[in-house]
């Protein structure tokens, strides 16, 4: 399964969010077949959970694995610190990024620490989140923190 057809399930998860007034960040873990393990959304204002970031809800959708070297993290924009903490705690081996230009988060930390990074710089995802950065900053700044 290429990078493009695994995000796919990532930008369906972004959706997803949006469709329920959420933050449209969608991400998805794989394993490595090309099975989805988990998939999941940012969820920061359906359940009142800042930390429910998509990559987040991905990985707990999957439930308990015993390991994560072959598994890859998809997600529509470049992981936050947190969700990069995630990753490199539990050791997935690989992360396909949609886009880094909306937001930078630590993907080049990821890739300084061995893990395989691949930013596909998708024009769905840079759209998803330049639209609704412009149509709910409120949501977007609170969301990174600022
Ligand atoms: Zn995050």
């Amino acid at each position: 399964m290429s990078p493009e057809q695994m995000l796919t399930v990532a930008v369906e998860e972004a959706r997803a969010g949006l469709a329920e007034g959420g933050i449209p960040i969608g991400a998805a873990l794989f394993g490595p077949d090309g099975e989805v393990l988990g998939r999941g959304h940012n969820r920061r204002v359906q359940d009142g959970d800042p930390s429910m970031h998509a990559e987040t809800a991905a990985f707990r959708a999957a439930g308990r694995l015993r390991g994560y070297g072959r598994t890859t993290m998809v997600t529509t924009l470049s992981p936050c610190w947190y969700c990069s903490g995630l990753v490199r705690q539990f050791g997935i081996g690989r992360v396909v990024v949609g886009e880094a230009r909306t937001f930078f988060g630590g993907h080049d930390w990821l890739t300084e620490h061995g893990v395989e990074v691949t930013v596909l710089d998708d024009p769905i995802c840079v759209n998803l989140m330049t639209d609704f950065i412009a149509a709910r900053p409120d949501l977007w700044f609170e969301d990174i923190g600022e």
